[in-house]
């Protein structure tokens, strides 16, 4: 990994997993910016197949997308496997999925979005990126904590404070219904971006990628593949309407 990147380019690093959501984020970035990279954690996902997902939507856009092209870096990929051990959870291990005392999904992995966005701020100080773009949601998802904006502004000022940086958490889907996520690949890099989206973009928890259905590969049972499956029919029955931004 080249460390000579200039301090200040603007420049973003986009956390992407491959999945929907970091798509989206990946789109919205490389419109915005002249240079995005992308990076990966492998914290021990019981799948390998979400981070195979991450080359094959990278190589998409890539190939179908000339205008974005050039912008797009270097991708990255972290060994974070030593976390996985500790955060255990329904993603690492053959724990079943379900609700906990807690009032969490089993999925949940404590601070797993801390310890991303600390390895992201450290990679983007080494390659001169400032603006870090995670698809962090509070409308849609599970009430992960660390997925809240609150979360991410305190998070943020850390990361500055202790980086001497001004660093900038981009969180384009915080607000936005998984049906208006769709709307806005739509938005962003039309039909075309959102074939790339429901074909080869990962989401099933259980890691399966089965028969191709109309919102994309999955199980179509687990908590991941019923959210999707849920926007994409609500973003269907209301005629595909790209999202206004
Ligand atoms: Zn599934």
């Amino acid at each position: 990994m080249s460390v000579s990147a200039p301090a200040t380019s603007p420049g973003a690093l986009v956390l992407f997993s491959g999945g929907q959501d970091s798509t989206a984020c990946l789109a919205w970035a490389l419109e915005r910016y002249e240079r995005v990279e992308t990076v990966g954690f492998d914290y021990g996902q019981r799948h390998a197949i979400e981070l195979e997902a991450r080359d094959a939507v990278r190589a998409r856009i890539v190939a179908e997308f000339p205008q974005w092209a050039d912008r797009l870096g270097e991708d990255h990929l972290l060994d974070l496997r030593g976390f996985g051990a500790v955060g255990g959870s329904a993603l690492t291990t053959e724990r079943a999925i379900e609700m906990t005392d807690r009032g969490l999904p089993s999925t949940f992995v404590p601070g797993r979005n801390l310890v991303f966005l600390t390895y992201a701020a450290a990679l983007a100080d080494r390659r001169g990126l400032t603006a870090l773009v995670g698809g962090m949601c509070e409308t849609d998802f599970s009430g992960y904590p660390d997925c809240r904006r609150d979360t991410l502004d305190a998070m943020q000022t850390a990361l500055n404070l202790g980086m001497e940086r001004d660093f900038v958490i981009e969180t384009p889907l915080m607000w936005l219904t998984k049906a208006q996520t769709w709307g806005l690949a739509k938005t962003l890099g039309g039909d075309a971006l959102v074939a790339i989206t429901v074909e080869d973009t990962h989401t099933c928890y259980l890691g399966e990628r089965g028969e191709l259905h109309a919102w994309g590969h999955g199980c179509g049972h687990c908590p991941a593949c019923d959210l999707r499956a849920k926007g994409w029919g609500e973003w269907n029955a209301a005629g595909q309407p790209a999202l206004d931004v």
